[in-house]
C-alpha cells in the first residue's frame, strides 16, 4: 500500500525521467550532443524507466478490471494544451520524417545528430549506416512494446485484450521490424510479410516486383506470398473471424494506435455525420487505391505512360504524397491527441475499407447484445475508438455488423453489465478465451476443498 502523495511522487518522478530521456533524443538533434551508443542506450533506459514509473502508480495495487480514471479531466487525453502540444510534435516529426530528413541527420554520405545516434544499430542489424526510416522503425517498435506492455497491465485478467496485445507486439517485433532488416542484410529485398495490398501500395510497383524477381526463389515466393495474402489468407481469415485478426491482432498501424493510442481513443467522433464522412472518404480511397494500381500495371505491361488521359505514374505520387504520407503519417499518428487514435484506419485505409466490406456482407463475425442488461451507461460508444455508437445498438439488443469495426473488444470488456459478446458463429470469444482460467480457478478450488 502507499500514499497518495506518494503516488504524486512517483508520477512526477516518471515525467522528469520520461523528459530527461526525450531531451537527450532532442538535444542530439539539435548536435549539441554527440551520438553515441552511451547516449542511445541512457534514452531508452530512461523513457522505459518513466512508462515503468507511470504505469506503476497508475495501476498497482488498484483492482482488476479497466481503469480509465480522470481521462476527462487530463489535458493530454481531453484535447488540453498538452494534447495539442503533443500532436504539433508529432506532426512536426513526421513532416520531417517524409520531407525533410536532412533536418534529422540525414547525410548523402555520413549522418549526424538523430540519425547518427541510431547508425550503431543500424550497423548491427543490417550492417549499413541508419535511414530516416530505420529511426522511425525503432521508434515505432519501442513504442508498441513499452505501451504495449502498459496496456497488458491496465487490461490485465482479460485474456482477450492481453493476447491481442502480445499478437500486436510479435508481429510488429519480428515481422515489421527484424525480419525485414535481416533481409536486406542478406542482400534480398525489404519485405513486411505481413503488410499487404492496398496498404502496401507499392506491392504492384515495377521497382517492387523487379526487385523481388530478381532476388531469386525466396523473392518469387514472397511476391507470391504477397498474392495468396490478398486473394486467399485474407478473405479466409475475415470470413472466419471477421477484420480483427488484420485490424486489431496483426496490423502495426493498429498496433500503434491499440498501444501508444490507447489513451486517446475515447476521442473518436460518434456523430452520424462522421460515420458519414467515413463512409465518403474510406471507400473513395479505395477506389483511388484500385485505379492508381490498374494504372501502375498497366504501364510497366504496355509502356504507355496515359491510361484514359491520366498519368499513370503522377497519379501514383500523388497517391503516395497524399494517402501514403500525409494521411497515414502525419494525419494517422500526428493527430492521435485530437481525433483519437484510428482516424487513418477509420477514414483513409484502403486495407480496412476491403476487409470491413467482406466483414459486413461476408463474416461469421459479430458482436451480439443482450438489451435486458443493458443500463444505457454509454461506456461503450465513449471508448469505441471507430466512433460506433455501440450503446444505440446495444439499447435495441441489435447485433453489432459493422463494416469499420476493428473487433478491439474493449466496447465489451468496459461494459459494466456483460452486455456485449464477440462472436464468430454463435462461439463467444471473450468467454471462451476468460473459461480456461476461470475453469482452472474452480477445479483447484474444489481440490481444495475435497
Ligand atoms: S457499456 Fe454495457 S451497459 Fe453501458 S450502455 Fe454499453 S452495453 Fe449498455
Ligand atoms: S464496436 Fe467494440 S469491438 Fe468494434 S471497434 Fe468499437 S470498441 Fe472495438
Amino acid at each position: 500500500m502507499y500514499s497518495h502523495s506518494q503516488q504524486i511522487l512517483v508520477k512526477r518522478s516518471s515525467y522528469a525521467i520520461g523528459v530527461v530521456g526525450l531531451s537527450i533524443l532532442f538535444f542530439i538533434a539539435l548536435q549539441w550532443l554527440l551520438p553515441s551508443v552511451l547516449w542511445l542506450s541512457l534514452c531508452f533506459l530512461f523513457l522505459t524507466a518513466s512508462v515503468a514509473l507511470y504505469t506503476f502508480q497508475l495501476y498497482y495495487n488498484k483492482p482488476i478490471g479497466i481503469k480509465n480514471n480522470f481521462i476527462e479531466s487530463q489535458s493530454l487525453t481531453n484535447r488540453g494544451a498538452i494534447g495539442i502540444l503533443l500532436g504539433f510534435v508529432l506532426t512536426g516529426f513526421y513532416c520531417c520524417l517524409y520531407w525533410y530528413p536532412e533536418l534529422l541527420g540525414k547525410g548523402t554520405t555520413m549522418n549526424s545528430g538523430l540519425i547518427a545516434l541510431f547508425d550503431p544499430l543500424s550497423f548491427a542489424l543490417k550492417k549499413q549506416q541508419a535511414s530516416e526510416w530505420f529511426v522511425y522503425g525503432v521508434l515505432y517498435t519501442f513504442a508498441i512494446l513499452i505501451f504495449g506492455i502498459k496496456f497488458i497491465i491496465k487490461y490485465w485478467g482479460n485474456r482477450y485484450q492481453m493476447y491481442r496485445t502480445i499478437s500486436v507486439i510479435f508481429f510488429q517485433i519480428i515481422f515489421a521490424f527484424l525480419l525485414p532488416e535481416f533481409m536486406l542484410r542478406m542482400n534480398l529485398p525489404y519485405n513486411d510479410l505481413k503488410n499487404m495490398w492496398p496498404l502496401n501500395y507499392y506491392f504492384f510497383d515495377s521497382w517492387n516486383v523487379g526487385n523481388l524477381f530478381n532476388a531469386g526463389f525466396l523473392g518469387k515466393l514472397m511476391f507470391y506470398w504477397g498474392i495468396a495474402m490478398i486473394f486467399i489468407i485474407s478473405p479466409v481469415l475475415t470470413y472466419l473471424y471477421g477484420k480483427r485478426w488484420y485490424c486489431s491482432w496483426v496490423c502495426g498501424c493498429g498496433g500503434l494506435a491499440e498501444t501508444a493510442g490507447d489513451p486517446f481513443r475515447q476521442l473518436s467522433d460518434k456523430s452520424i455525420k462522421a460515420w458519414r464522412l467515413e463512409r465518403i472518404l474510406i471507400y473513395s480511397i479505395l477506389l483511388l487505391a484500385i485505379i492508381m494500381t490498374i494504372g501502375v500495371i498497366y504501364t510497366s505491361r504496355t509502356g504507355l505512360e496515359y491510361l484514359a488521359g491520366i498519368s499513370t505514374a503522377t497519379l501514383r505520387s500523388w497517391y503516395g504524397f497524399l494517402i501514403g504520407a500525409v494521411f497515414s503519417g502525419v494525419i494517422g499518428v500526428g493527430f492521435y491527441p485530437i481525433l483519437g487514435s484510428r482516424v487513418w484506419c477509420r477514414f483513409g485505409c484502403p486495407m480496412a475499407a476491403i476487409l470491413g466490406i467482406q466483414q459486413r456482407f461476408f463474416s461469421r463475425f459479430r458482436i451480439t447484445t443482450n438489451s435486458g442488461q443493458c443500463i444505457s451507461c454509454g461506456n461503450c460508444s465513449k471508448y469505441c475508438e471507430m466512433g460506433i455508437d455501440v450503446r444505440s445498438y446495444a439499447q435495441r439488443g441489435e447485433n453489432i455488423v459493422r463494416a469499420s469495426c476493428v473487433g478491439c473488444g474493449i466496447c465489451a470488456s468496459v461494459c459494466p453489465r456483460g452486455v456485449l459478446k464477440l462472436e464468430n458463429d454463435g462461439t463467444n470469444v471473450l468467454d471462451r478465451l476468460n473459461k480456461t482460467k476461470t475453469s482452472f480457478i474452480k477445479e483447484s478450488e474444489i481440490q481444495r476443498i475435497r
